[in-house]
Parts: C-alpha cells; structure tokens; sequence
C-alpha cells in the first residue's frame, strides 16, 4: 500500500532507507504523557526457528533470516518512544543470551540502558555477572523496570537512575550515585542519543541543535569528565556513535556532526586514558529496530521498509549487539581500545 505524503517526506524517508540509516524522528518532540494507543497493527510473525541439527552438529541458521524483516506494521510514538510499544518489539537478547562470567564482579553504568541497544547491553552484563545502573529519561520508566527484572533475575543488581543528560550537573550526580550504589564504576557505556530528522539544513532549530549536541556529545564529556577521575586501572569507556559518522546523510546533520564528534572523542581520549590503563572503544551500528526509529512521526513507508537496503536485507536487532558490548568491556580484550567497531549489516564500513 503507498500512503498519500507528499513526494518530499517519501523522498525524505526513502533516502533515510536507501542510506541504511537510523531515520530519526520526524515530528516535534511530545511529551511521552500525551502518548497516544499504539495502533493496531497484527504482531509480526516470528521469524522461522532453526531446523533442529543433527547429532553433534552445530545449530546453524542463516543470518538473513533470524530476525524480522521489512514490512514492518505502521506504527509511530511521541518521543521518547517505548520499546514496549513497539510492533514487534525489539529483541534485546532478552530469552537468547547466555552469560559465561566474563563480566563477573564489574560494575557498569550504561546510558539509554532503558531500551535498544543500551538495553541488550545492559542484559547481556548482568548475564556476564556484572552489577548495572542504567540512566533514561523519566517517561520511560515501564521500560527501565522491565530492564531492572531482567537485571535482577540474572541474580545482579540493578540501579534505575533517572534524569535528563542536558543537565551538567545532573550527569555528575549519575556518575556519584551509579558509584555509590554499586560499590565503584568501571564500566561506562555512554549510549544516549537524540536524533530528528529535518530535510534541509534551514529546518534544523537551534534549539533542535542545542538537545541533539547536548545528549550525544556535552553529556559524553561530562559524565566521561566525572567518572574518570574513579575507573581503575583495567576499566572500560564504550561510546555508541553510528554509521553516520563517517557517511551522514543528509537528512541528520546535527545527529551525524555528533557521531563523528564521538569516535574523534574515542580515538583521542584513549592515548590520553591508556596512561591510567583504562581501554576507550566505540559502537557504530547501522539499522537497528529500536524506539529510536517510531520516537516521534516516521511515516508508515519509512519504518515498512527499514534496513531493506542493507546486504543482511532487514535491520539489526540490539540483541546481536550485546556480544560487542561485552567484548569491549572484558578484561580479555586488553590490547583493544581507540578502535571503532562498525555493525552495519554488510554496508562495508568502517
Ligand atoms: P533508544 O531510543 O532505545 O535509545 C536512546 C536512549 O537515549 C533512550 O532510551 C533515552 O533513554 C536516551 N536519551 C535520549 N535523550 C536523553 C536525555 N536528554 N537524557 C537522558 N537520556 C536520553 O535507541 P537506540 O537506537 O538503542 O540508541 C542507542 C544508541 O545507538 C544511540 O547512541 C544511537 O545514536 C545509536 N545508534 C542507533 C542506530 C539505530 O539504527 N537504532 C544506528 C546507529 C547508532
Ligand atoms: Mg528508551
């Protein structure tokens, strides 16, 4: 079905596609209190289960197939969008991951732990055997309690710390109190981003400048600024950038100048940390089905056909995230930091 937009939104959507992008929101931020009934969209089928393997054989599937792929079901939210709301919901690793203790002892803090990408992240180290503290925004509290459950259920603890990382102040509050509450810090995930699509550079308000530059690159700085001067030798800094830090497309400039502000700040800062022997990697996903993606008006063509433009031929679910995360953040990966890990499905980059 072809929805009646005008041809510039279908051109908008269709080049946030093409350019294997996280389209972004597409309508002025609401708060999440006027959130309206998801609509009602069929859930989407689960995709189909590995063939059970031969004696001795390794069960194998391929990677095309494991997830859902585009149509994706209409859907939209205000920003901050739910996970929870979202058809089908994302796959956080949630019945799927396997912990093996690599992270057995540590203590993390991951920002945008509530959902996405910080969520199957936030999974996976509790699975590792790590105590977690997740900051989020408020309205998305039902999200952050279904993290901490899964958190707890793992027999770790879980810290829920809401607030908004605009405030400078309030993201050296997050980094004392993650501290407090779990004995120390040595894992930091700064994953939190903002990211509103506008299809001309003149679109893009200042203040729109102001909240996307202040999520993904002041509060980086400070809560990385806060927590350095406690991480132990042996600590791990991750930073979520993006594929739109080396190819941005043209219809996210701010979000894009901020990603390609994240790996300069990750490269940088991890000849200057290495002196203290903590390790400073970053996460460049391409396509993912997060609530980053319905957080505010993407129109019914964009999201049906998300990630379709990627040699995987869908978009990525956060739970084949988590294993980077943790392989970032564990002690056996010593010799690896200032490195850009890419995720983008078979796009070729970095
Ligand atoms: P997501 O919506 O699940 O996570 C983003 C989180 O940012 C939200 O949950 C929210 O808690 C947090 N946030 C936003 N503004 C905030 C503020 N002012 N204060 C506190 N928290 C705030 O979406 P996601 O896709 O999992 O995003 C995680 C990271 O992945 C982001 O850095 C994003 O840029 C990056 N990324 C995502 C994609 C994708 O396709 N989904 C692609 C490339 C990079
Ligand atoms: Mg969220």
């Amino acid at each position: 079905m072809t929805r009646n937009i005008p041809a510039s939104r279908r051109d908008l959507v269709r080049g946030l596609a093409a350019g294997g992008l996280a389209a972004g929101t597409l309508a002025s931020a609401t708060p999440a209190a006027a959130q309206t009934p998801p609509a009602q969209t069929p859930p989407v089928q689960a995709p189909p289960a590995a063939q059970p393997a031969a004696a001795g054989a390794p069960v194998l599937s391929n990677p095309r197939d494991r997830f859902p792929k585009p149509p994706f079901p209409a859907q939209s939210q205000p920003w901050p969008a739910l996970q929870s709301r979202m058809n089908p919901v994302p796959d956080c690793g949630e019945t799927s991951y396997r912990g093996s203790g690599r992270l057995a002892g540590r203590r993390a803090l991951i920002t945008g732990g509530d959902s996405g990408i910080g969520r199957a992240a936030a999974i996976a180290y509790a699975r590792e055997g790590a105590d977690v503290a997740i900051n989020y925004l408020p309205a998305e509290q039902p999200d952050a309690e279904d993290v901490a459950r899964h958190i707890r259920e793992a027999g770790r603890k879980a810290v829920l710390i809401p607030g908004d990382l605009r405030d400078e102040a309030f993201c050296a509050r997050l980094v004392e109190e993650a501290r407090a509450q779990l004995g120390g810090l040595d894992i930091l995930v700064s994953n939190a981003a903002y990211q509103h699509a506008q299809q001309k550079l003149a679109d893009i308000t200042t203040e729109q400048l102001d909240q996307t530059m202040k999520t993904n690159v002041y509060a980086m700085f400070w809560l990385t600024r806060a927590a350095l001067p406690h991480l132990p030798p042996g600590a791990a800094i991750i930073v979520t950038s993006s594929v739109n830090a080396d190819r941005p497309s043209q219809f996210i400039l701010d979000y894009a100048c901020t990603k390609a502000a994240n790996e300069a700040f990750v490269k940088g800062l991890a000849k200057q940390v290495i002196e203290q022997g903590i390790r400073v990697n970053g996460v460049a996903p391409g396509p993912f089905w997060t609530p980053l993606q319905v957080g505010g008006g993407q129109t019914e063509d964009g999201l049906r056909s998300f990630g379709s433009t990627t040699p995987m031929g869908r978009p990525g679910q956060p739970a084949e995230l988590a294993s980077t995360y943790v392989e970032l953040a564990a002690a056996s990966s010593s010799y690896i930091t200032g490195q850009i890990y890419g995720q983008t499905g078979g796009v070729g980059w970095p």
